[in-house]
């Protein structure tokens, strides 16, 4: 085959029918979901100012200082989103959703985008879909961002994750900590990668996020940041742990999780799969007490997470899962002849408005060539018109699957029609 002249760029992925269908089924899964945990859909602009996301995310994260895709415009600058927290609360500050009452429960489903090294399960133009509780500084309401995580994935099959979990903190226990990890590092500086030299005295937390290997056995001897929690973190972190177990959700604690952005307060948590290599994070989220204030609202309270869709795929492909059903159509209407072909071109819509889907032959193709697409098709039903039928007004209908045919007027067609739509919902 002749090579492409235009091709995608890297880590950008063109998602095509068949497997649109298998997302198509997923978002409907999640949407289902949502609505029965009584989260609310938010849609919010592909761009975002660059600003929102350098004060939101931080200036010193990876994503903030090597992965955003920028570009100004006039006196305009503009940023693909790379993810949707930031933009999620900026949406609540500018439209004053506070006003509604009571904690905001919002989810969303979309394409997100950083310039990382595009790999298995890494891209630049990626997908989440996650859930933001604002408003709420109650641990019932991290316990109910997490068991939507899990009953996500358990629904779609995927059991066998990991559910790692930490708090990292009020910003004085932080703070505290950040000392203690410092002094700890100090006398081995020399020794840290290069990453975490930098991160040293600007994002020394980060550093416990290192996957160097030079820095292994400094992160292995680091003091914990649990041991460092004031009483009301550690207090938060138990209730969040309780509720965990009330809900029979087990989960590992794991003192050196940290998350990529900087908004992160108290509780942190990752959803890992051992079936995804080495990205091995499916989904990841945590509360961000401190970011509605940070970018401009009132002090309000905040948890979420925010899952890959990408990677979804790739557990639900290892494991076998099904997604969704193969593509097929009610009707095919297979002509014979000119008057046949007008006759079905305005058959078409008779089916299509009492919901059944339908269509034909656009290339003149002969009967058979017009039977062997309605098999590529996947068609459940084909009918068949010719000048004898237009004569007679009955029409063949051949039930593709079983072979028979039979010979019928066009509205026991269309009752034969309807009955196998309802028999497929009801199956
Ligand atoms: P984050 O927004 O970094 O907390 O990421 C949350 C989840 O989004 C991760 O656990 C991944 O499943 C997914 N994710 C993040 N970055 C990428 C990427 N570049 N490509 C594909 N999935 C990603």
């Amino acid at each position: 085959m002749a090579q492409p002249t235009y091709t995608t760029h890297a880590g950008m992925v063109d998602i095509l029918p068949d497997d649109v269908r298998k997302w198509q089924f997923l978002e409907e899964l999640i949407r289902e979901e949502a609505h029965r945990f009584n989260f609310e859909e938010i849609r919010t602009p592909i761009m975002e100012q660059t600003e929102l996301i350098v004060r939101g995310l931080g200036q010193l994260t990876d994503i903030v200082s090597k992965e955003i895709f920028a570009f100004s415009r006039g006196d305009d600058n503009y940023v693909l989103r790379p993810e949707l927290t930031a933009p999620v609360v900026r949406a609540y500050i500018e439209h004053h959703l506070d006003q509604r009452g009571g904690s905001q429960k919002l989810y969303y489903i979309g394409p997100m985008f950083r310039a990382e090294r595009p790999q298995k399960g890494r891209q630049r133009q990626f997908h989440q879909f996650g859930v933001e509780i604002i408003g709420s500084s109650d641990a019932v309401a991290d316990a109910e961002v997490i068991a939507f995580m899990i009953h996500i994935y358990n629904r779609i099959g995927i059991k066998n994750t990991r559910l790692k979990l930490n708090s990292i903190g009020d910003p004085e226990s932080r703070e505290a900590y950040k000392n203690a990890l410092k002094s700890h590092l100090k006398p081995h500086f020399d020794k840290l990668s290069d990453v975490s030299k930098k991160r040293f005295e600007k994002n020394p937390l980060r550093i416990l996020d290192s996957k160097e290997e030079e820095d292994r056995p400094f992160i292995e001897s680091a003091p914990l940041i649990t041991d460092y929690l004031s009483q009301e973190s550690k207090a938060h972190y138990d209730r969040v742990k309780q509720y965990l177990g009330d809900l029979d959700i087990s989960f590992e604690e794991d003192p050196y999780l940290v998350r990529g952005m900087d908004y992160y307060t108290q509780t942190a948590f990752e959803l890992i799969s051992p079936d995804l290599g080495a990205q091995d994070a499916l989904a990841g989220g945590g509360r961000y007490d401190l970011l509605v204030e940070e970018i401009g609202g009132q002090p309000t309270p905040a948890v979420g997470f925010a899952a890959g869709m990408e990677r979804l795929m790739i557990a639900c492909e290892e494991l076998d899962i099904p997604l969704g059903t193969e593509k097929h159509v009610d009707l095919y209407v297979v002509t014979l002849g000119d008057q046949a072909r007008r006759w079905g071109l305005s058959s078409l819509r008779q089916f299509r408005n009492r919901g059944i889907s339908a269509t034909m032959d656009y290339m003149g193709r002969s009967m058979k060539a017009q039977m062997k697409d309605a098999n590529r098709e996947n068609a459940h039903y084909a009918l068949i018109v010719g000048d004898n039928e237009l004569r007679e007004n009955r029409f063949t209908l051949r039930n593709m699957k079983e072979s028979d045919e039979q010979q019928l007027s066009l509205d026991e067609i269309i009752v034969i029609l309807k009955n196998s739509l309802t028999g497929q919902k009801e199956s």
